[in-house]
């Protein structure tokens, strides 16, 4: 896998154009990439808002990180562009570890999964897309729903790229492939469903060793819970706490569709199971449901993009369910553009 630092940086940019869907992790890794190498590049994001599944919400008072709750650059290219590269103002080491519970019997993590450095943003971890998008150009709230060839090029949105790099997760991008007659290698991409459930409380959490646990096998309901006001000081307000719970991937297949107060009467006796009976009620509920969570399944960046340089696809489904992984792939992108001027 190529890293970040082959990442050529080279003064300009021929008059290429690149038009990328997505304005998530790996999208804004591609984009902050070519636009550095001095390629016009411009973004078309759905949403509002940049960071896809790098997401924050505001619940109240309460602040939860309801995509990815860390990062752990683990040496890759992501690393020296949070560290050196970005504002760090906002940067919070995550020191307390991940335990792990069986049961909701919590026992110490793994300590190769606690070795590595992890990292959050005071305000949220989407603050880290915000940074990364800084002086690109972004189409937010602009959904692309068709591809068009155009004289050895492509159009969206009346705009006419050289090239394309698509990020959605692979449901969704097989989807623009098609329209362009396309289709890659990724038949079998699956993704996991997660219902993710935000609880702010105005009492403080016991004191814990941990910031996180996870139940490994995935067996109990609730397969994630993080402690965001350990985690990150802030996230409640002064005398409160915010929990954020992930449900597995069973659990949320099966309860997908159900209200949100089946979802909620069956699992907040586990929170109070963990944290106290006072823990029942929260004072503050939101949830979210990510229909693509996590790839189950991840196709193979090379092979997927060998024949078809034109449209290059990206995304955590060519590199894993990580923010690391998904700003490598996008990095990778940006490389085969630049390979190929
Ligand atoms: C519940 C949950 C917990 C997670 N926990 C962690 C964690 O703790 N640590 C970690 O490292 N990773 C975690 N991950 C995984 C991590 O968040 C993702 O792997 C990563 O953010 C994916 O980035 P991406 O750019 O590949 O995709 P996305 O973030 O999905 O970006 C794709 C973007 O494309 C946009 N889009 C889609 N279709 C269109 C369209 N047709 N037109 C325009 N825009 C479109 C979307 O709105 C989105 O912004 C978690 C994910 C989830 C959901």
């Amino acid at each position: 896998m190529r890293r970040a630092a082959d990442v050529r940086t080279r003064g300009h940019g021929g008059g290429l154009k690149v038009g990328i869907v997505g304005a998530g992790v790996s999208g804004l890794a591609a984009a902050r990439a070519l636009h550095q190498a001095g390629i016009a590049v411009t973004l078309f994001e759905k949403s509002r808002g940049v960071g896809g599944r790098l997401a924050t919400r505001r619940v109240g008072s309460y602040t939860f990180d309801t995509g990815a709750t860390s990062i752990a650059p683990r040496g890759m290219g992501i690393e020296s562009v949070m560290l050196k590269e970005l504002d760090t103002t906002e940067l919070i080491e995550v020191t307390k570890p991940i335990y792990t519970h069986v049961n909701l019997r919590v026992q110490p993590g793994d300590s190769s999964r606690n070795g590595v450095p992890r990292y959050a943003y005071r305000s949220g971890c989407n603050h880290l897309a915000k940074l990364l998008a800084e002086g690109l150009d972004v189409r937010l709230n602009t959904q692309v729903d068709q591809l068009k060839e155009v004289d050895g090029g492509y159009e969206i949105e009346n705009d006419r790229f050289d090239r394309l790099i698509l990020t959605p997760p692979i449901p969704q991008t097989s989807l623009l492939l098609w329209s362009i007659g396309q289709s890659r290698p990724v038949a079998n991409a699956r993704y996991r469903s997660c219902i993710t459930l935000m609880l702010g409380y105005d009492k403080p959490l016991p004191d814990t060793p941990y910031h996180a646990i996870i139940d490994v096998e995935q067996r109990h309901p609730m397969t994630w819970v993080c402690l965001e006001s350990t985690k990150s000081p802030g996230r409640a307000p002064e005398g409160g706490s915010a929990v954020l719970v992930q449900l597995s991937p069973g659990y949320s297949h099966d309860h997908y569709q159900n209200e949100d107060d089946v979802v909620l009467k069956d699992v907040l006796p586990y929170v109070a199971q963990l944290f106290g009976p006072e823990f029942r009620e929260p004072v503050e509920i939101d949830t979210k449901r990510w229909k693509y969570s996590q790839p189950e399944t991840v196709a193979v960046f090379e092979s997927v993009n060998r024949d078809q340089p034109g449209v290059i696809l990206a995304g955590d489904g060519l590199s894993a369910g990580r923010v690391e992984r998904a700003f490598e792939s996008g990095l990778m992108a940006a490389n085969l553009i630049l390979e190929g001027q």
